[in-house]
């Protein structure tokens, strides 16, 4: 039997604990009809279900609350209404009432429906509601049926360390993960860039996605060694494979102390060329950890998870709050806060968008902002009233073309303007910059440059739409590769464009967190790069360490270089005389995340 599992290593770490196997089944349903006289007794059945699971999910949301914040809580709030859907509801009565069917048969009948139209639209916007969906039907049918329902992984029964193994693990289920239990995360679905590795990554639990078989392959309570780093899951490791990995901690303990050893000094090379190095923020929790990691400023503020798990979209006076936290946690320091990217794999379970069947190329970010003014004009808002005194900046996701660009700016001017008129303190504008995450954007950013005031390219999506590979397919995962020659040229392309027109160019996607790509881009010239917060002091270190004349070397060879391979090769080329190699490999430990879980009785931590 394969004991070895291969995945992507999508958030750093050593665990050991037993697999704790999630399978989302259905439970079995009996085809039951009724005698007439018992119909109405079978609706009643309906609704208790459906009231007791809106009374577990609001019971859920209160603990999610004090445990981690108010808008993971929030994602409760979107599943109660999905629970209780009136529409849904009612035909599920009708089929009682008409058909004389017992309550699980036919909310059975009608959920299957409801999946399999929300499945056969087929696009990934849809599959983080699907989750949601599945979930709840699971829940209110297992109650039909007289079974109650569990949910392990947000729940006290939990009282043992665990690795979680699961098919998909949707961003609301790894928010909800009971972070004392939870040590470790396995799921067949998903890559480096799912937002769900991001959030893993982001609360340091480690992780594997994209682990082939897992379900099928991992007994429930085997015991599991999980390197968040390699990707890897031994099944039941031998005294042999626990040593390695201690080897591997111990490594990584070595590297803490340099990293340590740069704590609190400027983030400059040895010859002394400053590096901006900001912090990538997508939830509340991370303002923190980038300010204690040593951020100077904010270079990507995500925002989508203010309308992510909610039933409307955050107010102004909301968002406000949020933005001003943000900003007066950094001081003077930048904060670029990114407007709602929304679409691709990003939709929120209460946003009504049309199923489409092309959700990467479709109507998102940019798009979905201009076309939604009410959404997008009440964020702009927020903006320019958090922005007063404060080096707060705006930044538009997915631009492929100078109007979405224009036309933001005047919706930004018009809101500006209308909130002078009325008295409300605002700033009279912010700087407008754009993401260049499309090849269009590198293409056209010398124009684009006539019409914003800075560059940040989003390698992730760049990657993506340049090599034509979904950033989302476990099965694409080897072929996802920033560093691929392609990306390389647009990089230093937009640097020099960037740079002529006097525009600062700074780069959020990942590759700015990965060692061995940090060094490619210090050497093409890159000196304000945005990473996640936890991975500041490891690109810090580097940044120290690696002297220009060879990050210069690397960038050079890698420009010449015919292989995404041949890239890496040159890097590792150049810099092999002042680092340890096995520490910058691509999805190396970040070590402020690094940690050994529960390891079994009798092995020792170095
Ligand atoms: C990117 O595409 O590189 C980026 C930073 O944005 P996101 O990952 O949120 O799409
Ligand atoms: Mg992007």
């Amino acid at each position: 039997m394969t004991r070895v599992l291969r995945g992507i290593g999508v958030s750093p770490g050593v665990a050991c604990a037993p697999a704790l196997v999630i399978r989302l089944e259905f439970p079995e349903v009996p085809d039951r009809t009724v005698p007439p006289d018992q119909v109405e007794h079978e609706v009643r059945r309906l609704h208790e279900a459906v009231d007791a699971q809106v009374a577990s999910l609001q019971e859920l949301g209160q603990r999610v609350l004090q445990r981690a914040g108010p808008e993971e809580s929030r994602i409760f709030d979107a599943q109660m209404l999905m629970a209780q859907d009136p529409d849904f509801l009612a035909s599920v009565e009708q089929l009682i009432r008409n058909n004389h069917l017992s309550a699980e048969t036919a909310y059975e009948f009608k959920a299957l429906e409801l999946r399999n139209a929300w499945s056969n639209a087929s696009s990934a916007r849809l599959r983080e509601r699907l989750a949601d969906l599945n979930a709840i039907q699971r829940r209110i049918l297992l109650r039909l049926v007289g079974r109650a329902p569990v949910q392990p992984w947000a729940d006290q029964q939990l009282d043992e360390q665990v690795i979680v193994v699961a098919h998909e693990l949707s961003p609301g289920l790894t928010v909800q993960l009971d972070r004392e239990f939870v040590v470790g995360l396995v799921s067949e679905e998903g890559t480096r860039t799912s937002h769900a590795a991001i959030l893993a990554h982001s609360l340091g639990i480690p992780a594997a996605m994209g682990v082939r078989g897992a379900l099928a392959l991992i007994p429930n309570g085997a015991m599991l060694l999980l390197d968040g780093q390699a990707g890897t899951v031994t099944v039941e490791p031998t005294v042999g494979e626990l040593e390695d990995a201690k080897t591997q901690v111990s490594r990584r303990h070595r590297l803490e102390l340099e990293l340590d050893s740069v704590s609190g000094r400027p983030a400059e090379t040895p010859e002394g060329r400053r590096v901006r190095l900001m912090g990538n923020v997508d939830l509340p929790e991370e303002i923190e950890s980038a300010v204690r990691f040593g951020a100077e400023g904010v270079g990507l503020l995500r925002t989508e998870f203010l309308l992510t798990g909610r039933a409307s979209p955050p107010t102004e006076d909301e968002q406000a709050d949020y933005y001003r936290r943000v900003v007066l946690a950094f001081g003077d320091q930048p904060v670029i806060l990114r407007s709602f990217d929304l679409g691709g794999d990003k939709f929120p379970a209460s946003f009504q968008a049309p199923p489409e069947a092309n959700p990467f190329l479709g109507w998102r970010s940019i798009r979905v902002c201009l076309d939604e003014p009410e959404i997008f004009r009440t964020q702009l808002r927020a903006v320019l009233r958090a922005a007063v005194g404060r080096d707060l900046q705006l930044m538009l996701p997915l631009v492929t073309r100078v109007e979405e660009v224009t036309a933001a700016k005047e919706m930004l001017a018009e809101e500006a303007d209308a909130l002078q008129r009325a008295g409300v303190r605002a700033a009279a504008s912010v700087p407008v910059g754009v993401m260049i995450e499309t090849p269009a954007a590198v293409l056209i950013a010398d124009r684009l440059a006539e019409v914003c005031a800075f560059f940040s390219i989003g390698s992730n999506d760049l990657t993506q739409y340049t090599l034509a590979v979904d950033r989302g397919n476990a099965r694409l995962a080897d072929r996802f590769t920033p560093h691929h020659p392609a990306i390389v040229r647009q990089l230093r392309r937009t640097l020099d464009v960037g740079r002529a027109a006097g525009l600062p160019v700074s780069i959020c996607g990942e590759m700015a967190s990965e060692p061995l790509t940090a060094v490619l881009l210090l050497g093409l010239g890159y000196d304000r790069l945005s990473v996640a917060p936890p991975a500041l002091p490891l690109v810090k270190w580097v940044v120290r360490t690696v002297p220009d004349a060879a990050t210069r070397r690397a960038a050079d060879a890698a420009l010449e270089a015919p292989t995404a391979d041949a890239v890496l090769d040159a890097v590792r080329d150049a810099v092999r005389d002042y680092v340890d190699l096995r520490l910058l490999d691509p999805g190396a430990a970040l070590p402020g995340r690094a940690r050994v879980a529960t390891l079994p009785p009798g092995t020792e931590l170095p």
